[in-house]
């Protein structure tokens, strides 16, 4: 497996009960940081990992029925914290990036995506085939805004070739197929579905031998994954299939007490990534 370079950064937050996002937890108020990640590769340049929130979601939730997103969630962003503003500081232009991996079609993932004009697009089909062709409410029901994605999305669209899968080393175990998405093991794809149809991790090695595990929203918070606990009950009603959520759950705890030194990113995390970001 080859190395990259990976910052992990946040485009803004929404709040969420503590509750709901794990159970057992506080009647209370969490913040849910909006993760994307730099991942920097020597022949391939600088790529991104999702994109957090953008200032489009503001302009795509200022109208009924999607405003209810945002009240739903409510979302803070500041200018200087989306990723256009954030890679500027790094002297990156967003004609820089090449490639961004979208873990799954969710607004909060998505939002920036128009902001990279050269970038190619990279997820699993199925997750953009569950979402394509949904419009207004049904699409809202799915957390997902149609009009975050740029105009020329489908022309730029790089899907995972899903008949290409590979073995993965046994140590990975319980995950036994991934998808090399550079042709150099620098960077894995692995299948976590259940929060929703074809959610997207990530493997990739840091520079340093750390083997960097992104799961998106396979889990919202890393005790989810360290104690094997659910959400809420009512957090099924926004997964697109609540057994596959556990059972995807449950192999990210296996893996979790197997290979402790693996730094598993779940993107909203705040603990997580205070440890990582600082
Ligand atoms: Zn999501």
């Amino acid at each position: 497996m080859s190395s990259v370079r990976v910052t992990i950064l946040m485009a803004g937050h929404c709040t969420c009960p503590e509750h709901i996002a794990i159970q057992g937890g506080r009647w209370r108020n969490i913040h849910f940081p909006a993760m994307f990640a730099l991942i920097e590769h020597p022949r391939c340049g600088p790529m991104l990992f999702d994109t957090g929130y953008s200032e489009r979601f503001f302009s795509e939730t200022r109208r009924f029925p999607n405003r209810l997103y945002r009240l739903a969630t409510p979302v803070t962003l500041e200018e200087k914290q989306t990723a256009q503003a954030q890679l500027a500081a790094r002297g990156i232009r967003p004609s820089d990036i090449e490639r961004v991996f979208i873990s799954h079609f969710h607004a909060d993932h998505i939002a920036a995506l128009g902001d990279f004009p050269r970038a190619r697009y990279v997820y699993l089909p199925q997750a953009f085939e569950a979402v394509r062709s949904l419009a207004g409410w049904r699409a809202l029901a799915r957390a997902y805004l149609p009009g975050l994605l740029p105009s020329d999305f489908t022309e730029r669209a790089a899907p995972v070739d899903m008949a290409a899968p590979r073995p993965l080393p046994p140590d990975y175990a319980p995950f036994a197929t991934g998808f090399d998405l550079l042709g150099d093991e620098s960077l894995l794809a692995v299948e976590l579905p259940g929060h929703c149809t074809g959610q997207m991790g990530l493997l990739a090695r840091r520079e340093d031998g750390i083997i960097f595990f992104f799961v998106a929203d396979a889990a919202w918070l890393m005790r989810s994954i360290a104690g094997n606990r659910l959400p809420h009950a009512l957090a099924n009603l926004i997964f697109s299939n609540p057994r596959l959520y556990r059972l995807t759950l449950a192999k990210l705890h296996r893996f979790h007490v197997s290979r402790p030194e693996v730094a598993i990113i779940p993107s909203h995390c705040a603990e997580t990534l205070a440890r990582y970001t600082g």
